[in-house]
C-alpha cells in the first residue's frame, strides 16, 4: 500500500459508499466506517423500497428541482450529472427505467439491487469496509504553514495585488488539517484525506442521526441549523382528521403568509389528509418551501377542489345539478360534486344543512357553496417531525465548503457532500443524485 493514498470515509450510506467506489477507482487505500451493522439502511427504504435514485430530465432542468443552494449544485452536477448516474449504474450491472416525472428506478424495483450492486464494486476495488464503527471525532491540527499565502510568493486565484499589510491581498485559508478519525473505542486512524458523509437527522432510525454536524463545527464549519423538510404538515381546524385517508387529486394548493396574504406556495397536483394534517405530493414540496415561515407562525392554506372550472363554469355545473333535483336534501345532491369524506364538512363550514332540500337553498347558500368548494380553507401550524421527513434543510454552510472540491475552505484534506450540506432538493430522485454528484467532485479531488 505504500505510496496509495490514504481515504477515510465517515458514513457508509448512498454518498459514502459512492465515493468509495469513484476514489477506489483511482487506486487508493479506501476506508468506509458506517456505525451500523450494515451499509446504506437509508438508500434501503427510498423511493418506498423502489429507490428513485436520480432524474432523467434534461439536465437543465436539474438546477430548478434543488430547493436550497441551486449554485452549489452548479460545477458537481456538471461533472457527474444524472445521465452519468443511469450510466453508472447500468455500469454496475443494475438495469434500470424511467417512470411518470422521469423518475429513475432499478428495474427491479428493488433498493436492495442498488445497494448489492455498490457493495460488489467496492469489494472489487479493495475497499475496506468497518462495520460498527462510530466515528466520533476528528484528528485535526493547526495549518499554520498556509495560513496566510501571499499573491507575490504563492499566485491565488483571484487575489488582488495591492492590498494587505505588505502590499499583497491576504487570501483567507485553511485553519486546521485533518490527520484521521478516532472512533467511540478509542481507535485513531490516520489518513491523507477524510470524506464526511454522515447525512441529516431524518429517520434517525436508519442511521442518520446528526452527529456529523458536531465534527463538522470542530473543523471549523458554520453549521445551520436543521429543519424537517419534504415532510407532513399539521393542521389546526377540527374537520380535517375527519376526512382522514382522503386522497385528493387535481386540485390546486395555496399558502400564505401574514395579514397582506403573501402568497408563499401555489401548486396543483395530488394531496391527502391525515390524522393530524395534510400530506402527499403536493404538501411534501411545499414543505420544503415553508419551513422557514412556519417558524413565524401558522399559515393560511386554501385548497381549490375545482381548478379546472372557473367560477361561472362552477356555478352553471352547480345550477345544472340542483335543477334535476330540487326536492333532494343538500347532502344526496352535491355527490356529484365531491369526495363522501368531503361532503359534511363542506356543507357543514358553507352553513348550509345537509337534510335541507334543494328547492330552499338561497342564492346565498349556494354562493357559500361556491365558495368553499374554490377556497377550502385550513392553517397550517407546522411541520411533522424528522422520523417522518424524507430530507433534512440546513446542514454545513456552503460558504465552508468549495463547490468543485468539496473540500472544507477551513480545514484542508477534509471533504463534505450528501445530505449533511445545506443543500436540498424536491422529490423525484433529486437528493440521491446530490449524493452522487457531490461524491464524484471530492472523490475526484482527494485522491
Ligand atoms: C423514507 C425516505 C425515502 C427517500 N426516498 C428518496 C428517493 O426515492 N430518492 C431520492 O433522491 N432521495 C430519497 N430520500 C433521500 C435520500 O435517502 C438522502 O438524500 C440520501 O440518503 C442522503 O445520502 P447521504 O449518504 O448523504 O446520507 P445517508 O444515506 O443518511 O447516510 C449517512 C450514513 O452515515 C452513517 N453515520 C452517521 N453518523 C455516523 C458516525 N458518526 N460514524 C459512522 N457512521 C455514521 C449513517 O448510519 C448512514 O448510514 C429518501 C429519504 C427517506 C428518509
Amino acid at each position: 500500500m505504500a505510496g496509495l493514498k490514504k481515504v477515510l470515509i465517515i458514513g457508509g450510506g448512498a454518498a459514502g459508499m459512492a465515493s468509495a467506489i469513484f476514489a477506489s477507482e483511482k487506486c487508493c487505500d479506501v476506508h468506509v466506517f458506517e456505525h451500523n451493522e450494515k451499509l446504506g439502511k437509508k438508500l434501503f427504504i427510498t423511493g418506498k423500497g423502489r429507490c428513485n435514485f436520480t432524474n432523467a430530465c434534461d439536465p437543465e432542468d436539474f438546477p430548478g428541482n434543488i430547493v436550497t443552494n441551486t449554485k452549489f449544485m452548479y460545477s458537481s452536477f456538471d461533472r457527474f450529472n444524472n445521465r452519468d448516474a443511469i450510466d453508472f449504474f447500468e455500469g454496475l450491472g443494475v438495469k434500470t427505467k424511467v417512470e411518470r416525472g422521469a423518475r429513475a428506478f432499478p428495474a427491479s424495483d428493488h433498493s436492495s439491487d442498488i445497494i448489492r450492486a455498490m457493495e460488489r464494486e467496492m469489494k472489487a476495488n479493495g475497499v475496506k469496509i468497518h462495520l460498527g464503527s462510530h466515528v466520533k471525532d476528528l484528528i485535526l491540527e493547526p495549518y499554520e504553514k498556509e495560513q496566510e499565502k501571499n499573491v507575490s510568493g504563492d499566485i491565488s486565484a483571484g487575489a488582488v495585488p495591492g492590498k494587505g499589510r505588505s502590499g499583497n491581498r491576504k487570501k483567507k485559508s485553511h485553519e486546521k488539517i485533518i490527520k484521521g478519525i478516532r472512533l467511540e473505542n478509542g481507535h485513531e486512524i490516520y489518513g491523507d484525506a477524510v470524506i464526511l458523509c454522515t447525512g441529516g437527522r431524518s429517520y434517525a432510525s436508519t442511521g442518520s442521526t446528526g452527529t456529523g454536524y458536531e465534527l463538522a463545527r470542530k473543523a471549523g464549519m458554520q453549521v445551520n441549523d436543521t429543519r424537517p423538510a419534504l415532510v407532513p404538515l399539521l393542521t389546526k381546524e377540527e374537520y380535517i382528521p375527519e376526512m382522514q385517508g382522503l386522497s385528493l387529486k387535481n386540485v390546486s394548493l395555496t399558502i400564505t403568509y401574514g395579514k397582506n396574504g403573501k402568497k408563499k406556495y401555489q401548486g396543483f397536483g395530488e394531496m391527502m389528509f391525515t390524522h393530524k394534517g395534510v400530506t402527499g405530493p403536493l404538501v411534501l414540496s411545499a414543505s420544503s418551501l415553508l419551513g422557514k415561515w412556519l417558524q413565524e407562525g401558522p399559515l393560511k392554506a386554501e385548497i381549490d377542489l375545482k381548478p379546472a372550472l372557473d367560477e361561472e363554469q362552477l356555478e352553471a355545473r352547480i345550477i345544472r345539478e340542483f335543477e334535476g333535483a330540487q326536492n333532494k336534501q343538500m347532502k344526496n345532491v352535491i355527490a356529484k360534486l365531491l369526495p363522501a369524506k368531503l361532503r359534511p364538512v363542506i356543507l357543514r363550514i358553507s352553513g348550509i344543512s345537509g337534510e335541507k332540500s334543494v328547492n330552499l337553498i338561497t342564492k346565498e347558500e349556494r354562493q357559500s357553496l361556491i365558495h368553499f368548494i374554490r377556497h377550502f380553507p385550513f392553517t397550517i401550524t407546522g411541520t411533522a417531525g424528522f422520523d417522518e421527513a424524507i430530507i433534512t434543510q440546513g446542514g454545513i454552510h456552503v460558504k465552508d465548503v468549495d463547490p468543485k472540491t468539496m473540500e472544507s475552505k477551513t480545514t484542508k484534506n477534509l471533504y463534505c457532500i450528501g445530505e449533511i450540506l445545506d443543500v436540498d432538493a424536491f422529490t423525484g430522485g433529486f437528493n440521491l443524485q446530490i449524493a452522487w454528484s457531490t461524491a464524484y467532485a471530492a472523490a475526484q479531488a482527494c485522491v
